[in-house]
This record gives structure tokens, sequence and C-alpha cells, in this order.
């Protein structure tokens, strides 16, 4: 499970760490998006607080949670990216595994200005969710290099959302990672650096914990 502020390069991570690791990437942001974008009412319902940069409530997310576990989406494993956000999710999602914990939870660490810079330059992919910066962007005229789609600046990569996500974060997980200390299973990352350096430096935090991948 990875754990960090926005703009902590989580969901960059997180989607290389499943590859390597071959298994799924679960964000919940991106679960949410693409239910906004599909119009269902959960995607409705989540729309209206990620625009506005608050919290899903709760029983939303766990209910979506729950549902991807229900249907087997993660027997192989799964790295898990966004979600547990509060204290009650992080219990729910115990009562979830039933007394499997999960192996490893850790927090990449990126000072808020690093962050700031990082959103408020992120551009995405509106399609398949590839993560681009206007220092860094597709080769094509914001057409996505993976798939095509239009690159776009998310509607909660707005200053004013930005910030108030960020409040959110320092306040909800706290006792999240209280929550995960306790359990002896978090490690802190050093997030600064590029995209290759702190894979590494991840990957050597898994290992040390959970042993080698499945190609080695
Ligand atoms: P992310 O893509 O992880 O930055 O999430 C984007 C937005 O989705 C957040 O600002 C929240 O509005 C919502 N969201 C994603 N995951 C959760 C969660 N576990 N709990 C509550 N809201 C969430």
């Amino acid at each position: 499970m990875l754990l960090g502020k926005q703009g902590a390069g989580k969901g960059t991570q997180a989607s290389r760490l499943a590859d390597h690791r071959g298994v799924p990437h679960f964000s919940t942001g991106d679960l949410f998006r693409a239910e906004a974008k599909e119009g269902t009412a959960h995607g409705l319902e989540a729309e209206s607080y990620m625009n506005r940069g608050e919290l899903v409530p709760d029983p939303v997310v766990v209910g979506v949670v729950e549902e991807q576990f229900r249907r087997g989406t993660f027997d192989g494993g799964f790295v898990l990216d966004g979600f547990p956000r509060t204290e009650f999710q992080a219990v729910e999602l115990d009562r979830v595994l039933d007394g499997q914990p999960v192996d490893l939870v850790a927090t990449l660490d990126v000072p808020t200005e690093i962050a700031l810079a990082r959103l408020a330059g992120r551009r995405v992919c509106e399609n398949c969710g590839t993560v681009y910066h206007v220092d860094h962007p597709p080769k094509h005229d914001w057409t996505c290099d993976e798939c095509g789609g239009n690159v776009i600046q998310r509607e909660d990569d707005t200053e004013a959302a930005i910030e108030r996500r960020l409040e959110l974060y320092e306040r909800e997980m706290l006792p999240i990672v209280q929550h995960y200390r306790r359990q002896r299973r978090l490690v802190v990352v050093d997030g600064v650096g590029t995209g290759d350096e702190v894979a590494s430096r991840l990957a050597a935090a898994i290992e040390a914990r959970v042993g080698p991948d499945v190609e080695t």
C-alpha cells in the first residue's frame, strides 16, 4: 500500500510497482474518475466532492473497495493507491482483509513545496490516466503517448483545491500512519528524485520486508 500527500508521486510509483509485481494497481481516485465519466450514481456523487478537493464520504469509498475484494479482483495480490485516506477506512480495510494484514505500507515522503510544484504542472490523460507535467509533455500536442487520449489538467489540480487537499491530508493521514506504525507495517521512503530513483528505493524497501518480486 502506498501513502503520500498529493504530488508525492504515489500514482506513478503505484502503477510501476504493480506492473513490476504483476498485480492490479487499484487507485480509488482513478476509479471515481472513471465512474464519474460513465455517469454512475457513485461516480456522480464522488465527483462533487472531488472537484472541491474534499474527501468522498467513507461509506461510499468503503463500499466500492469492498465490492472489488468481493469480486476477487485482488486475489493474487494488489497495490493500493489512495486508500485508506481516513482512520475509519483503515479499520474497515482490516475487516475486509479478515485477519490477513497488508504486507507493507510505504509512505512517499516529499516536502510540500515540491509536491505543490508537481501538482500545479501536472497534466493527465483523461482516457488512461498516464501522468505528464508541463516540463515533460507528451510527444505530440497534448495527445497521450500511450493511448492517444487528450492530456488535460485535472479539475481538482486548481490552486484552491490543491490547498484544501493538502490541508486534509495532514489532518487525515496522521492517525493512519499511526495505525500502520502500531502494526509495524510502515516504512518511509524518500520521494524526492527522478521516477527511477524513487522506484528503486521503493523496490529495496519492499524487498527487505516482503522478499524479491516475481521475476527474480
Ligand atoms: P487521487 O487521485 O488519489 O488524488 O484522488 C482524487 C480525489 O478522489 C480525492 O481528492 C478525493 O476527493 C477522492 N478520493 C480518492 N480516494 C479517496 C478515499 N480513499 N477517500 C475519500 N476520497 C477519496
